[in-house]
Parts: C-alpha cells; structure tokens; sequence
C-alpha cells in the first residue's frame, strides 16, 4: 500500500517499508500541497487538525497516538489488514526498492564478525544504504510479534 506519514513518525515509516509498503514521509509540517500532491496515498496522522479537510479531499487517513510507535504499528497493520510479514524489500531510511548484492563485493562494509554469519545482502540504489539478515533478524521477527499484541 501506499502511504504518506506526518513528519514525527519515522519509526512507524521504517517499520512499513519493512513490510514492503511504499511509504513517503513529510518533510515539515502538514500542509495543504502536500495533501494534494499525495492525495492516492493513505495518510497517517497522531492529529485530528486536518480531518474534515481528509474527509472534504476524500482521502483516506488514520490517527495513531503520539509516541507509541509499537502500538501505532499494529493499529496501521490491524486497520488496513496488512499482511504482518517482513518482506524486508524496500530501504529502511528511503523506501527505494533495494537489490541484491553478492556478499563478496561489499565485504569492507560489514563488520568481520556479522560477515561469516550474513545472508541476504541488498543495497538501495538511491541512497547506497547497505542491509544483511543476521542475528538482528531474529530480533525484528520477535519485535513484531510483540507488536501484534498491542492492540
Ligand atoms: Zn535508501
């Protein structure tokens, strides 16, 4: 799915794009231009300011609290049906589809001790970021479980 989020949410945009989602994230504060630029995308909001504005534009938006970003995690995932897997296919920091790259060839960029146990090296295209699955993986699987159960 598409989505555009408020600027104070940028846990919450790492966490879609892990699961695949094609997500951009507001430079400032909301604003009208951005709204309309983005209006196929569905917005995400810890702020009732711009509802019947949402509503009048016939964009679909949802309010999540402030600071928990765990719960609105799941309240995004739970009302728009998300599937809850990590597809781990888009930049963490860009959201560019990102592509795989052969171990090997990106060697100097990973710490000797992550290296042996690596897999699944991808590189974003856009903004060079560099992503393996290691033992940190095993942490976001059960992360997201945890998140699950928040609401
Ligand atoms: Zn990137």
């Amino acid at each position: 799915m598409k989505f555009l989020l408020e600027n104070n949410l940028s846990k919450l945009a790492k966490w879609l794009r892990f699961l695949g989602h094609d997500v951009r994230v507001l430079g400032g504060e909301v604003n009208l231009r951005e709204l309309v630029r983005n209006q196929e995308r569905i917005f995400i909001t810890t702020s009732r300011r711009w509802e019947r504005t949402l509503k009048r534009m016939g964009i679909e938006y949802l309010v999540v609290p402030r600071h928990d970003w765990e719960l609105q995690l799941c309240m995004v995932i739970k009302h728009f049906g998300l599937s809850p897997r990590l597809l781990l296919d888009r930049c963490a920091y860009c959201g560019a589809k990102l592509v795989p790259v052969e171990k090997e060839k990106v060697k100097d960029r990973v710490p000797p001790r992550a290296y042996d146990t690596a897999y699944d090296f991808t590189l974003c295209p856009e903004c060079g970021a560099l992503f393996w699955k290691g033992t940190h993986y095993e942490g976001m699987l059960r992360k997201l479980e945890e998140v699950l159960k928040k609401c």
